[in-house]
């Protein structure tokens, strides 16, 4: 057959097409071989309308490039080789490409986010609050998943009615959860495509200023003026009572008299002394604590029936204070499901019972990595000098506990000492043993303190010491 006789092929274009453009030469080469070609330009108004009839003639469902037999409707949808369509230009019936392997199409990854928003609330005795907020996040695609900086960014602010949480007047009575941590939530059960975070705020007023409840702002403000050497690090103790929810007593006390007296419990077992309930919400809490990056260190029954503890740290200030809360929050839950709660009274129960406290251990970069007998005795005696003002903010009805028994110090009286529980500030066996290389432990505050009120006062005491010892 000659090639030059046929004079229907039409090769449907558009110019901005990207096959196209690997076409067009094929073309040209298949007219210098001697084939006549006529090329329709779509985006010509004139052209388009001769490539809609001729499309229309032979129902060509197709986009550019399209080869087109008009005469015969032999054609070929999309780019192929030279060889395949010269054999198209020779009339011949090209058989359609096997598909082309599917692209995964790229899931965004959007989830359901569950937020737990907690906060610190206004009451005499500070406690932690939370409400629930079910919000979208987008985590990016499978290849390029976001950072966590960049899903946390997403968590939005929110508000929540302060005249019942003793933060505002009921006229004006909106604050603002301000986002500022996130804790992945260990309290919910994760669910396919979705998560969960625990969302630590602080409370802003409405003209977005600090709410005079907000210690963290306070602390923050503190630290920011720190130079390098006054790096504190602080770890805590704290104790609590487990309460039983449906009685208001101590929980596995009888409902009349006394257990026996204190003496077994501390780090004790069998169930004489403790509480299989109990010592399973304490295992679960650590653990739980643990999962969410909580720098949980250990876990002791105390010396009161009931009584236990945790050690959170050593950290930064604003992460252990951030730390403590946290973990009162999830304690407090776990409380919950046993039908109890959780006491933080500095002394839960009159009488030859101990109090529960939240003992604030403290390190400087100079006395961990210098040590030395003067600088511990530096810091006790700023401690000393400060004493009144700490004890003021170390915890509401902490006189009751500082009686100078139950391993406290009395509440008037400062004082220091190598490896005493009766004392104000005691220098650990540890810090003495390592060549006064170490932390000392400021045993005065209760355990309902915040942190970070206590931390403030702390480091605006000692970091004095700091700068007098640089002189
Ligand atoms: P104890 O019951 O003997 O007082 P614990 O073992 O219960 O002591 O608690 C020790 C606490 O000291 C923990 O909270 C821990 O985080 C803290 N701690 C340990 N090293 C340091 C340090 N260098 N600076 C501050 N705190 C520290
Ligand atoms: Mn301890
Ligand atoms: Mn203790
Ligand atoms: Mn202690």
């Amino acid at each position: 057959m000659s090639k030059a006789k046929k004079n229907n092929l039409l090769y449907i274009m558009n110019p901005k097409c990207g096959w196209c453009t690997k076409a067009n030469p094929v073309v040209d080469e298949l007219t210098k071989d001697g084939y006549k070609i006529t090329t329709l330009d779509i985006t010509n108004p004139e052209d388009a309308k001769k490539a809609n009839e001729a499309k229309a003639k032979h129902n060509a469902q197709c986009g550019t490039p399209l080869f087109l037999d008009v005469k015969t409707g032999n054609m070929v949808c999309g780019f192929r080789e030279k060889d395949i369509l010269a054999k198209w230009a020779n009339g011949e019936e090209i058989p359609a490409p096997p598909p082309r392997p599917q692209q995964k199409p790229q899931q965004r990854m959007r989830k359901l986010a569950k937020l737990e928003y907690i906060w610190v609330d206004g009451d005499d005795e500070k406690s932690i609050r939370s409400k629930i907020r079910y919000v979208p996040l987008e985590f990016g695609d499978e290849e390029n998943p976001l950072p966590f900086d960049a899903i946390m960014t997403q968590i939005p602010q929110w508000t929540f009615d302060g005249s019942s949480t003793s933060q505002s007047e009921t006229s004006t009575s909106d604050l603002i959860l301000k986002p500022v941590r996130f804790f992945g939530n260990p309290l919910s059960n994760r669910q396919q495509n979705s998560v969960s975070y625990i969302v630590l705020c602080e409370v802003f007023n409405g003209d977005d200023t600090p709410h005079e409840s907000n210690s963290r702002a306070k602390l923050r403000e503190t630290v920011d003026k720190l130079d390098e050497s006054n790096d504190f690090w602080f770890g805590l103790e704290q104790e609590y009572v487990f309460m039983n929810a449906s009685n208001g007593l101590v929980d596995g006390w009888p409902e009349n008299g006394e257990p026996e007296p204190q003496g077994n419990y501390y780090c004790g077992n069998g169930a004489n002394n403790i509480s299989n309930d109990q010592r399973q919400t304490v295992d679960t809490h650590a653990q739980f604590c643990i999962q969410s990056g909580i720098n949980l260190g250990g876990t002791n029954a105390e010396v009161m029936k009931s009584q236990w503890e945790y050690q959170i740290g050593p950290a930064s200030a604003i992460s252990a204070a951030d730390q403590l809360w946290v973990s009162r929050y999830i304690l407090n839950r776990l409380a919950e499901v046993r039908g109890m709660y959780v006491s933080y009274d500095p002394k839960p129960v009159d009488g030859d019972w101990n109090g529960s406290g939240c003992h604030i251990n403290v390190s400087t970069k100079k006395t961990r990595e210098e040590g030395g007998k003067e600088n511990i005795v530096q810091l006790c005696e700023l401690l000393e000098e400060s004493h009144s003002k700490h004890i003021e903010i170390y915890g509401k009805g902490n006189e009751l506990r500082l009686t100078g028994k139950h391993e406290t110090a009395s509440i008037d009286e400062f004082s220091w000492s190598d490896c005493d529980r009766g004392v104000s500030v005691r220098i650990p066996l540890t810090t003495v043993n390592n060549d006064y290389k170490g932390h000392i432990e400021d045993r005065r505050p209760s355990a309902n303190v915040d942190p970070y009120e206590a931390f403030s006062v702390m480091i605006e005491t000692l970091s004095v010491s700091e700068l007098e010892l640089v002189v």
